[in-house]
């Protein structure tokens, strides 16, 4: 039996420095937003080589704080891939804008070139999803950006420490959002989530915002919301902060394993630019015949994921969007045959030989 994930194996790597940090957080008597908070956002915007980092509550807040701090006004278009998350797309919805779709390609990344016959005088902003911890060709993005002046909005929640030509996920934007949801790349032991940006002025309107619009106790400047980080989380997350390389790097040889071990023509394994570092957040590889292949799985006991079965534009939610499919051909294809193998750190060998043995025998058949 193989676990499509083992998040207690990140744990015992580094159990006594999580246990030691939980201590002295507790016998601080400071649990929201203290020094843990203030050093883990130093440290993280030093990582990503950006200004400004402010922590909050869960990746989605921190896209739907970032879109709320760019002055965009409702009914404005934010263009968005078809394979977002639907925290993605909720972000932009609870903000009063509107997404705008366009396909994906075979990467898994937004169409580049299916972008501008997207473009109106509503859109503002372009969302990008560094799915799986892959990222698209950032010079053609900026180039776009550039042309028609749009935000560039990054969600990195599945790319900390990807870098496109040696520059991190999260550096390209107006503001990068990330999660430390405990399954991320770098997870924390609860929700967390945080902004990045170079942008002093929304640096200084998020830390209000995600504290009632407060930056000085009982002095409420603006309408915000309650996001903060608490002090538990930060010190976890930079313990792990500090391995973050060296975690991720774990990954990408698990990924390269998979890559050199799977030989079996009915799967179709993930491509990644030479440009691209990806940080392997998902192995993400695709079956014609998905249903038959995840029997066949079950049968062996193997687990997996699929990051996601249902498009977002298809889900009940956003029904009223009316979107039908096969408006976005490529996605609605690729979302029927992606599945995500199991990748995760303290993976051993003879566990994921097991996988790739039973991968490679497979023969259609259940
Ligand atoms: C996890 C994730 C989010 C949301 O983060 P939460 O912390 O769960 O709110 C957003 N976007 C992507 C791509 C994610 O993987």
């Amino acid at each position: 039996m193989v676990d499509s994930n083992r998040l207690d194996l990140c744990f015992f790597k580094y159990k006594e420095d999580y246990n030691a940090k939980i201590q002295q957080v507790l016998n601080s008597g400071r649990y929201i937003l203290g020094e843990e908070v203030r050093m883990f956002e130093k440290e993280f915007a030093n990582y990503i080589g950006v200004k400004y980092c402010i922590g909050v509550g869960c990746g989605y807040d921190s896209l739907y704080i970032a879109m709320k701090l760019l002055g965009l006004k409702k009914g404005d278009e934010v263009i968005v891939q078809a394979n977002a998350y639907i925290a993605d797309i909720m972000a932009i919805t609870n903000n009063g804008l509107t997404p705008i779709f366009v396909d994906i390609d075979m990467n898994f990344c937004i169409d580049i070139n299916k972008i501008k016959d997207k473009i109106t005088n509503r859109t503002k902003a372009l969302l990008l999803v560094y799915l799986y911890g892959n990222m698209p060709n950032m010079d053609s993005v900026n180039e776009i950006c550039n042309e028609y002046g749009l935000f560039l909005i990054e969600d990195c929640a599945q790319a900390h420490g990807a870098t496109f030509k040696g520059k991190k996920a999260g550096a390209f934007g107006r503001v990068a959002c990330f999660s430390f949801y405990p399954t991320k790349n770098l997870g924390a032991f609860g929700d967390a989530g945080a902004i990045l940006t170079d942008d002093e002025n929304i640096n200084k309107k998020a830390r209000m915002f995600r504290n009632y619009g407060s930056d000085k106790k009982y002095i409420n400047e603006m309408v915000g919301v309650n996001s903060r980080m608490d002090e538990i989380q930060a010190g976890l997350l930079r313990v792990k902060l500090a391995h973050l390389d060296e975690l991720n790097l774990e990954r990408s040889i698990i990924a390269q394993r998979y890559y050199s071990g799977i030989k079996n023509e009915s799967l179709l394994l993930p491509f990644i630019s030479s440009d691209v570092s990806c940080v392997w957040h998902q192995f993400v590889i695709r079956c014609e015949k998905r249903i038959d292949l995840m029997r066949y799985l079950d049968k062996h006991k193997i687990g997996y994921d699929i990051h996601y079965p249902v498009p977002v534009y298809l889900s009940k939610a956003y029904s009223y969007l009316d979107v039908k499919e096969g408006v976005f051909p490529i996605n609605d294809n690729i979302s029927n045959e992606i599945l995500s193998l199991p990748l995760y750190i303290g993976m051993n060998t003879d566990v994921q030989n097991e996988v790739i043995d039973i991968l490679n025998a497979y023969n259609g058949e259940i």
